[in-house]
């Protein structure tokens, strides 16, 4: 299978590499495709795209908006979108703003389990000044030597429901489909196997969410066990969602795949890129 990876960061959100420093890296991973998909950012996509233009990358312009359904924070990848429509930018603007307040909060959390300067910690490995994610947080935990491991950051602290998390109101699933739809691009569920949903739960989610017009979700991604990859792609099929695959990967011996190595589809499946070209 050629190698595609539709879902990584940059240091334009919460990933560590600039957008050309990602394309050389998945390049150097043999990746033939390739979509940014920073957090409620697009800003990145221009200069992966011409980096990409110069090694033979496909570059697909993506965005991984975050909402908030039924209480739950969930994340819709958003591909082949217009980067340069100066809706989807407002829009996106507007979904971070409010980012700053909620990490100050965090802060106070963090202060009253007994971590002083998490806020400040934290905001010493912001790149983007209005896009502060917990992955910040779990970093200054990390090299402040609070916690052993960012994934041990996350069980400890700042897992959705852990002590210093603090709920967020991102824009709805109705929304987010329809900025990502308006704007030329494809909607996809991020990691479906990571959210905190019962069966039932998930299955509405999906239900409401093909309804508003969304055509896929991530089989395989860098956040999925084997056992979920053949999941999704089952249910995927049952569906007859389009299946895609991402790495979300966000910075060299963090994150727990690297952007373009990840395995093939486990089964048949009907990929995002079918129809594309
Ligand atoms: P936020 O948008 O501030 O809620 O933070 C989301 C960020 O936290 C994204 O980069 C996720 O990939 C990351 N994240 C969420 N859960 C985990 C986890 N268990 N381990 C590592 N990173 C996580
Ligand atoms: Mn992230
Ligand atoms: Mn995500
Ligand atoms: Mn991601």
């Amino acid at each position: 299978m050629l190698n595609i990876d539709l879902h990584s960061h940059s240091r334009v959100s919460d990933g560590v590499l600039s957008p050309s420093e990602l394309v050389l890296r998945a390049h150097g991973n043999g990746v033939k495709m390739l979509a940014l998909t920073d957090h409620d950012e697009v800003g990145g996509v221009s200069e992966a795209r011409k980096t990409a233009a110069g090694l033979g990358i496909e570059l697909v312009s993506g965005v991984e908006v975050s909402i908030t359904w039924a209480g739950t924070s969930i994340h819709i990848v958003g591909l082949h979108v217009d980067e340069n429509d100066p809706v989807l930018v407002e829009r996106l603007f507007q979904n971070r703003t409010g980012r700053m307040d909620r990490a100050k909060r965090m802060g106070e959390r963090f202060a009253a389990l007994g971590v002083q300067g998490a806020y400040e910690g934290a905001l010493g490995y912001v790149t983007n000044p209005n896009l502060i994610s917990r992955k910040h947080f779990a970093r200054f935990l990390v090299d402040s030597g609070v916690c052993p491991t960012i994934s041990s950051a996350f069980e400890r602290f700042l897992k959705d429901g852990g002590p210093a998390y603090v709920r967020h109101q991102w824009a709805t699933l109705a929304e987010a489909v329809q900025w990502i739809r308006e704007a030329g691009g494809i909607a996809v569920v991020a990691h479906p196997g990571r959210y905190k949903l019962s069966d039932v739960a998930l299955h509405a989610f999906l239900d409401e969410f093909r309804q508003l017009g969304g055509i896929g979700i991530e089989v395989v991604t860098g956040s999925h066990s084997p056992d979920q990859y053949l999941y999704f792609a089952r249910l995927a099929n049952r569906y007859g969602f389009l299946a895609s695959v991402g790495s979300d990967f966000h910075a060299p011996a963090e994150s727990p795949v690297d952007v373009g190595r990840l395995p093939d589809f486990p089964c048949p499946v009907e990929p995002v890129w079918r129809d594309w070209r």
